[in-house]
């Protein structure tokens, strides 16, 4: 019988068999897996709080013969924020949900591990608006998986000036010179370009007390929802739901 210990972040849970859940963790160590929490749908057991989402913990874990199990538990952040706030927690939703749907099972990567720890702990302590912060996110995220957009210079030309166009098959801004050299080079606003920015370097404190339009911000997310879905090959449904929440 193998024994893990590793800190791990819950990224969903289910219930599985007549009083037990499952939760998918992403740990630290051992990349992504299922375990189980033995009683965890019990009101008095001690798993209750272990396989709550987004909580980030120390697992001990053992291997079983067709599951893992979780056999001990500590806390290290609860998130309790994200619980109390519908947008934080439909935000919390959607990062927990991409990062589970890029991981394959057993895929390690401390990296991505650090980043989505980072990431609920801004979500947790910041004012946030979820629009900019998922913009914020989704660029970060592709970026650290390789993708990241060329935004200072034309992707065909490498020329600075009248980057007016965006194309996600070529991969960032494109000038008015290099525009028929992508296929599918949309119009971008300045603003947009700038705003996009300023969401992919600035850290998500950053982004507390800019004032960005409506306009700007769909326009944003647009563009980025394209490029993730161009690169990644995904597509996320929580995502809807913060679509609706700016309508709210
Ligand atoms: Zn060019």
């Amino acid at each position: 019988m193998r024994l893990l210990k590793t800190e791990a972040i819950v990224l969903k849970n289910n219930l599985i068999g007549e009083t037990d859940k499952i939760a998918t963790l992403f740990t630290k160590s051992y990349g992504k897996l299922q375990a189980v929490a033995k009683g965890a749908r019990r009101s008095k057991s001690r798993f209750v709080n272990a396989i709550r989402l987004f909580v980030v913990a120390n697992y001990v874990i053992f291997e079983g013969q067709n599951y893992y199990y979780i056999d001990q538990w500590e806390l290290i952040e609860a998130h309790k924020n994200i619980e109390k706030d519908l947008a934080k927690f439909s935000v919390a939703s959607y990062i927990a949900e991409t990062i589970n749907k890029i991981l394959e099972e057993n895929q390690k990567s401390e990296r991505l591990y650090l980043f989505l720890k980072h990431s609920l702990k801004a979500v947790d302590e910041l004012q946030i608006d979820p629009l900019i912060f998922i913009s914020s996110y989704n660029l970060k995220l592709v970026s650290l998986l390789g993708y990241m957009p060329q935004l200072d210079n034309c992707v065909v030309c490498g020329k600075r000036e009248n980057l007016k166009y965006f194309s996600n098959s070529c991969g960032g801004a494109v000038c008015i010179n290099c525009k028929n050299k992508c296929f599918d080079a949309k119009p971008l606003h300045e603003v947009t370009l700038k705003a996009i920015k300023y969401f992919l370097k600035g850290d998500y404190d950053k982004l507390q007390n800019i004032k960005v339009s409506r306009v700007i911000k769909e326009e944003v997310d647009k563009i980025i929802t394209a490029y993730m879905k161009e690169h990644l090959e995904i597509e996320f449904k929580s995502k809807d739901f913060i679509d609706k929440l700016q309508n709210m």
